[in-house]
């Protein structure tokens, strides 16, 4: 039998933890709550778990310091679990390395597809590794994607980027010159159903890069916008 995947809840809100919980191992999970910021970044930090569901407002840190601190030790993928408006604007502004988020008040069987997608799609990775092993840096323009190394350089300048902004520039490269629309690009890089996801996503992640890949984001080169499709990257 396939071992369960382990989930760590962080939450200060001791019904919300209780559900989260009851359900998750109800749905087949094993569960575990940290019920503020410090006990979530220690046990985050353990490697144990395969997803972190992280709520922002905690006691001892809150959740955006919770999230940048464990992606210094680990990959894991981590939802923010946001009250407010202003919460996921925040999310979805900052590079704050969250795979992912859902709004307070949510329906169970929503969070539940996306743990699943982020569960799939971090699992899933070890292949994608072997594969580019094998594969040769994409060249386009003065953009070298190296995917053997896990780096992005731009005339020998190495970008910093998270793990998605990485992986959305990367499946682009792969298949340089082919518009995606935003649909198409939530479901290949973030691994959801289209009616699941925030295409706003999708947008914020487009403008997060070209702020690093651009001379001058408002003037595009690389990374384009198709008029009534979406988005696409160059040809060498
Ligand atoms: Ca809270």
């Amino acid at each position: 039998m396939e071992k369960k995947k382990k989930i760590l809840i962080v939450e200060d809100e001791k019904n919300i933890a209780q559900v989260l919980l009851y359900n998750l191992v109800k749905a087949g999970y094993e569960a575990e709550v940290a019920s503020d910021g410090g006990a979530g970044l220690a046990r985050g930090s353990s490697g144990e778990f395969d997803l972190i569901l992280l709520d922002i407002m905690l006691p001892v840190m809150n959740g955006f310091e919770v999230c940048e601190r464990l992606r210094r030790v680990t990959q894991v993928p981590i939802i923010f679990v946001t009250a407010r408006e202003e919460e996921k604007d925040k999310i979805l502004g900052l590079d704050t390395g969250a795979d992912d988020y859902v709004t307070k008040p949510f329906s169970f069987r929503e969070l539940l597809s996306r743990i699943r997608a982020n569960i799939r799609r971090s699992s899933s990775e070890p292949v994608a590794e072997k594969k580019a092993e094998q594969s040769e840096p994409i060249l386009i323009g003065d953009l070298c994607i190296d995917r053997e190394r896990y780096s992005v350089t731009r005339k020998g300048e190495e970008i910093e980027l998270s793990k998605k902004d990485y992986d959305f520039l990367v499946f682009l490269a792969e298949n340089a010159g082919h518009a995606y629309s935003r649909a198409e690009l939530l479901e290949q890089v973030w691994g959801y159903d289209g009616y699941i996801g925030d295409v706003r996503n999708v947008d914020v992640t487009v403008c997060r890069l070209r702020n690093k890949l651009e001379d001058d984001p408002g003037r595009p080169e690389y990374l384009l916008t198709k008029r009534g499709v979406g988005y696409y990257l160059r040809l060498p």
